[in-house]
């Protein structure tokens, strides 16, 4: 049942959300504002600043123009700038955190969560600024000396969602100032006031003016602007794999490198000699984790025929104890949905999955959803012309179905041309492998659900993305190889 909002929930933001361009803070160049809203109470809890085309081209020669000196400052004082940003980003956390969960809706313990993961990301791109290591290659003539050098792409167009607004920039930024890029982000504008705060931290740690700006208002204005200017070299996306497409176009025509982050549709198979239990109570937990909008989590359950009665059950059980409600009362485990959009399109998969033939299984009555939010629901048998077997559920809808086979769930699990995260829960050893071989995606968990750690991989194949955003590989995406052979004769 969702929690009567009390009186502490009607918090509003405490200051208009700015852009930071050339080391600044201002309004846009006309003074144009949007309102942000609380997704739980669907009420104007702040205003944001856009930016106009000068406020953009202020941002490009700001982000040009320090990349000269930027670029050239010690692996060790890049580091050092990042370490002081993680130390601030800690001590203001708890008031990122409620900003955070008043504009996007996840519960508070979730916010802080996710404040405590990127303190963890700062920490380990500061680490990785001093290990972005060339290499020297044997030569054929003794005179010959040959290397590679590694060295920053140069300025970086950043656009990141509204799921982890947090999260998803922290990777971006970090990666970029690790390796010496400047970088223009252009953050969710559903959810501006915590990323706003997150670059904060950055700014007082004294990353020189033109480092680091943040813009918000038209999409798909800005990105076209960023995307097709020479100045800059490299762009990062995460969103959609329908807006990716569409910016990676963009950005081949210009020749720029890219990084892509994209939707995903992640398969999780457990075999009857699984422990049930566990499957069904990790499963769960991250399938209604952010109100289940989250890229990587298990969104098409395949379960043995043997076991998908007790599997159901337990799993229904977890989804059933969430308790519902505005994400900074204190015992809510699930809030709304963060935008108006989502909610309906989740609400149209349901009814499809329903009309379809799939069987309800735990299913809200409309009396229990209003406005955003959406309870969990999850459907069994559902055919797979169904709308939800294809596209990804952004919220928390469940089809669970079942299999006998281990060669069909995979077989099914690779059908969709995504491949960004799946899951796997069995006893045996050649199973696991079997999964760990046959899988399409660019992460899998097996026996737990243990992903996006700053030092893990993390990325997606086919149509989910390419370019890594966590562990060693990830600083390597902002970096160029060059090679120099010298003949010192
Ligand atoms: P979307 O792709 O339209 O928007 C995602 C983000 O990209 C938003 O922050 C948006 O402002 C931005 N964006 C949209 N068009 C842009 C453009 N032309 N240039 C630059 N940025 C642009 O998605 P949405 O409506 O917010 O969500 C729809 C679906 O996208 C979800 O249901 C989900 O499948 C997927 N999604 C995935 C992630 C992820 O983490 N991979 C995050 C958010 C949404």
């Amino acid at each position: 049942m969702t929690q009567p909002f009390s009186a502490d929930v009607n918090a509003s933001l405490d200051a208009d959300v700015l852009l930071l361009i050339d080391g600044q803070w201002r309004p846009g160049s006309a003074q144009r504002w949007q309102p942000i809203e609380d997704p739980a109470r669907q009420t104007v809890i702040g205003r944001m600043a856009c930016a106009e085309d000068t406020d953009i081209e202020h941002a490009l020669s700001a982000a040009d123009q320090s990349f000269a000196s930027w670029r050239h400052t010690s692996a060790r004082e890049r580091r050092a700038l990042l370490l002081d940003a993680a130390a601030l980003l800690s001590e203001r956390s708890e008031t990122i955190a409620r900003q955070l969960t008043l504009e996007q809706g996840k519960p508070l313990q979730q916010a802080r969560n996710e404040l405590a993961a990127a303190c963890e990301v700062v920490e380990w791109f500061a680490e990785e600024a001093v290990r972005a290591y060339g290499q020297v290659i044997p030569a054929r003539q003794a005179q010959v000396m040959q290397y590679t050098l590694k060295t920053p792409v140069g300025p970086v167009a950043a656009f990141t969602p509204w799921n982890f607004p947090i999260g998803q920039l922290v990777r971006k930024l970090c990666a970029a100032l690790a390796a010496g890029c400047t970088l223009i982000a252009k953050a969710a504008e559903d959810t501006p006031a915590s990323p706003a705060a997150l670059f904060g931290c950055f700014h007082d740690a004294g990353f020189p003016a033109g480092v680091i700006n943040l813009l918000y208002g038209d999409p798909e204005h800005i990105s076209s602007r960023l995307i097709t200017d020479p100045r800059i070299r490299k762009i990062s996306f995460t969103g959609s794999t329908a807006v990716g497409k569409h910016l990676a176009q963009q950005a081949g025509r210009h020749m720029k490198r890219i990084t892509m982050e994209l939707g995903g549709h992640a398969p999780a198979i457990v075999c009857a000699d699984a422990d049930i239990a566990t499957a069904a109570r990790q499963l769960a937990q991250a399938r209604f984790y952010n109100a289940g909008q989250v890229c990587i989590t298990p969104t098409r359950i395949l379960v043995h025929a043997d076991v998908i009665d007790t599997f159901t059950h337990q799993f229904a059980e977890t989804a059933r104890a969430l308790k519902t409600g505005h994400g900074l009362a204190p015992d809510t485990t699930l809030g709304p949905m963060a935008t108006a959009r989502g909610a309906a399109h989740l609400r149209a998969l349901r009814d499809d999955a329903l009309a379809q033939g799939g069987k309800a299984v735990l299913l809200p009555t409309t009396e229990q959803e209003h406005g955003q939010f959406v309870l969990p629901s999850i459907v069994r048998d559902v055919p797979l012309t169904a709308r939800v077997m294809n596209e990804e559920p952004f919220g928390p809808l469940t089809p669970i179905n079942a299999f006998t086979c281990l060669d069909d769930a995979i077989a099914e699990a690779n059908r969709l041309p995504y491949g960004l995260a799946a899951y796997g829960y069995s006893r045996d050893i050649g199973t696991l492998h079997r999964l760990g071989t046959g899988i399409e995606s660019g992460m899998l968990s097996l026996n737990h659900c243990d992903l996006a750690d700053p030092e893990q991989p993390f990325g997606g194949l086919k149509d989910s993305g390419y370019g890594s955003e966590g562990g060693s590989s990830a600083i390597q995406c902002y970096l160029d190889e060059r090679f120099i052979t010298c003949n010192a004769e």
